[in-house]
C-alpha cells in the first residue's frame, strides 16, 4: 500500500467515525427532545387532574396524580412508578420543579423499547421532519421491519402527517437571496495600522466579523427564516432535445410564518491577499473528520475550529435543523486563480509559468517547500465532496474574479475554460454562476440568445445567474430558459447604511429580521464605512 493510499484509508476511517459520532449526538438530541414532549404531556395531564380535584384533601390530590402517572407508565411498560411519588409530591408544592424531575425517566422509558438501531432510525426521521422533509421521514419509518407494532414510529408518522398538512406553499417571488464573504476572527483586517488604509477600509465594507455573522444568523432564525436552495424555487424539466426549462415552484412547502431565504458565500479561496487579516486560511478536516477552518491567530498560533461560515453554519443547522429546508446550506462561489478553500490548486502553482505566477504566489511557494500540487488538489476534492454531502452547493465566480459587464465575451470564455480546468475538476460540474463584483451580463431586461455573453454561458451549461442588488430585498427572473437572482450583500457597508437610515438597507434588514444593528456592529471598523477609492 502506498503512503497516499494509507492516508486515504485513514481519512476515510476518520470520516466514517465522525459520521457515526454525529449520528450518536443527533440521536441523543432527539431523545432529549422526545423526553421534553413526553414530560409536557404528563405535566398537562397532572395539572388537569390536580385542578379537577382541587376541592379534595391534599392527600387525595397526591393519590389521584399518582394513579394517573402509574397508568401512564404501566401503559408504556415503563418503570416510572417508583419515581412517581416524588414527582407528584414536588408537583403539589411547585409545578415548575416537576418539569425537571419527571422528564428523564419518562423518555428513556418511551424509547427504551427500541433497539439502538431503531433509535438511530428514529433520530434520522426526526431530523428529516425538522427539515420539513416529511415524506422522507415517513417513508423511512414505514420501511422499517415491524413498523406497525412500534408505537413510537406510528405516532411520529401521524405527527409528521399533521405537520405536513399544516404547511403552506411559499411564494417563491418573495424569497431573498443574501450573501457573505469570509469572516474576520480578530481586528487585524479592520485595522489600518496592520492592513493598510485601503485594505482596512475595503474589509470594513465587504466583510463581517464572526460575531456579527452569528448574531445575524440567530436573528434570522428567530424571525422564522429557513434556508432553501436557489433551485428549490423552480421546477426544472428537460425536453427531448435535452434543453432545460424552468417554471416557478408552486409547491415549496413550509409551515405558515416561515420565510424562505437563499444564502451564498463568495470567494472561499482564502486568497494570499487575506493573510494576516484575521481570516481563516484553509478548510481542513478536524480529528473527528468534520470540515473546520484552520486559522492563524494574532500570536501566530495555528488553530482549527469554527472560524468561518462553513463550520459555523454546519453547527448552527445541527443545532437548529428547522433553519434548513431539506438540508439546504449555501452556495459557495469560487474563483480559481489562488485555488480553492486555501488549497493552491491553480495550474500555475505547478507550471510556475513566470508570465502568470504573481509575487504573492512566488512568496508563498518559497515559504512552503513541502507543497505538492497533486496533494492539494486531492485534499481540496475531499473537502468539496464532504461539503456536498453536508448540503452545500458550488458556483463559478469566474476564474479571475472578472467584471462580466466590461470584459469581452472572448475573454470571459477563456476565463471560464480556466475555471473548468482548475475548479470544476475539484467541485464537479456546476450550473450556477455568481458574477464577481456584483456585475452582470445585462441590465434589468431579460437575457436572450442575442446577448453573446448569455449565449456563451448558456451553451456552457449555466442556468442560474446571480448578481448583487441590495436596493430591494427580492429580485428575481424565472424564465423558461434561465433563473436570475439579485443578491443582497450582508456586510459592513450595508449594515452601516441600515444603521444610518438608508431606506433600502433598512428595508433589507427588516425583511430578514435583522435588528438592533448598533448592538452588534463591529466598531473595530474604520467609520464612517465608505467604499475606498
Ligand atoms: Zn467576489
Amino acid at each position: 500500500m502506498t503512503e497516499e493510499e494509507r492516508r486515504e484509508l485513514i481519512r476515510k476511517k476518520r470520516r466514517r467515525e465522525a459520521i457515526l459520532r454525529k449520528r450518536k449526538i443527533r440521536r441523543m438530541k432527539r431523545i432529549a427532545f422526545f423526553s421534553g414532549c413526553a414530560l409536557l404531556a404528563v405535566l398537562i395531564i397532572i395539572l388537569v387532574v390536580t385542578l379537577t380535584k382541587k376541592d379534595e384533601s391534599s392527600v387525595k390530590q397526591t393519590e389521584a396524580s399518582e394513579s394517573v402517572l402509574s397508568e401512564l407508565s404501566s401503559e408504556d411498560g415503563t418503570e416510572a412508578s417508583t419515581d412517581t411519588g416524588k414527582d407528584t409530591a414536588s408537583m403539589s408544592s411547585d409545578e415548575g420543579e416537576v418539569e425537571n424531575t419527571v422528564s428523564q425517566d419518562e423518555v428513556a422509558a418511551d424509547l427504551s423499547g427500541l433497539t439502538a438501531d431503531q433509535q438511530s432510525v428514529y433520530a434520522q426521521a426526526q431530523r428529516l421532519a425538522a427539515m420539513y422533509d416529511y415524506d422522507s421521514a415517513i417513508s423511512l419509518l414505514q420501511s422499517q421491519d415491524g413498523y406497525d407494532g412500534i408505537s413510537v414510529y406510528t405516532e411520529a408518522v401521524s405527527d409528521y402527517e399533521a405537520e405536513k398538512a399544516a404547511c403552506v406553499a411559499v411564494d417563491v417571488e418573495t424569497v431573498s437571496h443574501i450573501f457573505f464573504h469570509s469572516l474576520l476572527n480578530d481586528d487585524r483586517g479592520f485595522d489600518p495600522e496592520v492592513s493598510g488604509d485601503f485594505v482596512a477600509q475595503d474589509n470594513g465594507c465587504w466583510m463581517c466579523s464572526v460575531d456579527e455573522f452569528n448574531t445575524i444568523l440567530q436573528q434570522m432564525y428567530d424571525h422564522g427564516c429557513v434556508l432553501v436552495r436557489l433551485r428549490d424555487l423552480v421546477v426544472q424539466t428537460t425536453d427531448e432535445d435535452g434543453d432545460v426549462h424552468f417554471e416557478k415552484n408552486t409547491s415549496l412547502m413550509l409551515p405558515e410564518g416561515k420565510q424562505a431565504v437563499v444564502l451564498s458565500e463568495d470567494d472561499l479561496s482564502y486568497y494570499h491577499a487575506y493573510d494576516n487579516q484575521g481570516i481563516a486560511s484553509k478548510l481542513v478536516f478536524d480529528e473527528n473528520g468534520e470540515v473546520k477552518c484552520e486559522y492563524i491567530n494574532e500570536a501566530g498560533e495555528t488553530l482549527v475550529g469554527d472560524y468561518d461560515m462553513v463550520p459555523l453554519l454546519n453547527a448552527f443547522i445541527d443545532e437548529h435543523p428547522d433553519f434548513s429546508y431539506h438540508n439546504a446550506h449555501a452556495i459557495i462561489a469560487l474563483t480559481g486563480y489562488n485555488g480553492v478553500f486555501g488549497y493552491r490548486t491553480d495550474s500555475v502553482y505547478k507550471t510556475l509559468d513566470p508570465d502568470h505566477l504573481d509575487e504573492n504566489q512566488a512568496v508563498w511557494l518559497e515559504a512552503h517547500p513541502e507543497y505538492s500540487f497533486e496533494q492539494d488538489v486531492a485534499d481540496a476534492t475531499e473537502i468539496a465532496n464532504a461539503l456536498k454531502e453536508e448540503g452545500w452547493e458550488f458556483a463559478s465566480h469566474t476564474w479571475g474574479h472578472r467584471h462580466a459587464d466590461t470584459t469581452s465575451v472572448e475573454d470571459l470564455a477563456v476565463d471560464n475554460e480556466k475555471w473548468v480546468n482548475t475548479v470544476e475538476n475539484i467541485v464537479g460540474p456546476v450550473d450556477t454562476i455568481i458574477f464577481a463584483h456584483g456585475s452582470d451580463i445585462a441590465g434589468d431586461e431579460d437575457y436572450d440568445m442575442d446577448n453573446a455573453k448569455y449565449a456563451y454561458f448558456k451553451e456552457s451549461g449555466y442556468n442560474f445567474f446571480c448578481n448583487v442588488d441590495g436596493t430591494t430585498p427580492v429580485w428575481m427572473q424565472i424564465r423558461d430558459d434561465y433563473v436570475r437572482s439579485g443578491r443582497v450583500n450582508i456586510d459592513g457597508y450595508r449594515l452601516y447604511q441600515a444603521m444610518t437610515g438608508n431606506e433600502s438597507a433598512v428595508a433589507d434588514m427588516e425583511y430578514l429580521g435583522i435588528h438592533d444593528i448598533e448592538s452588534f456592529f463591529d466598531y473595530a471598523r474604520v467609520t464612517p464605512v465608505v467604499i475606498p477609492e
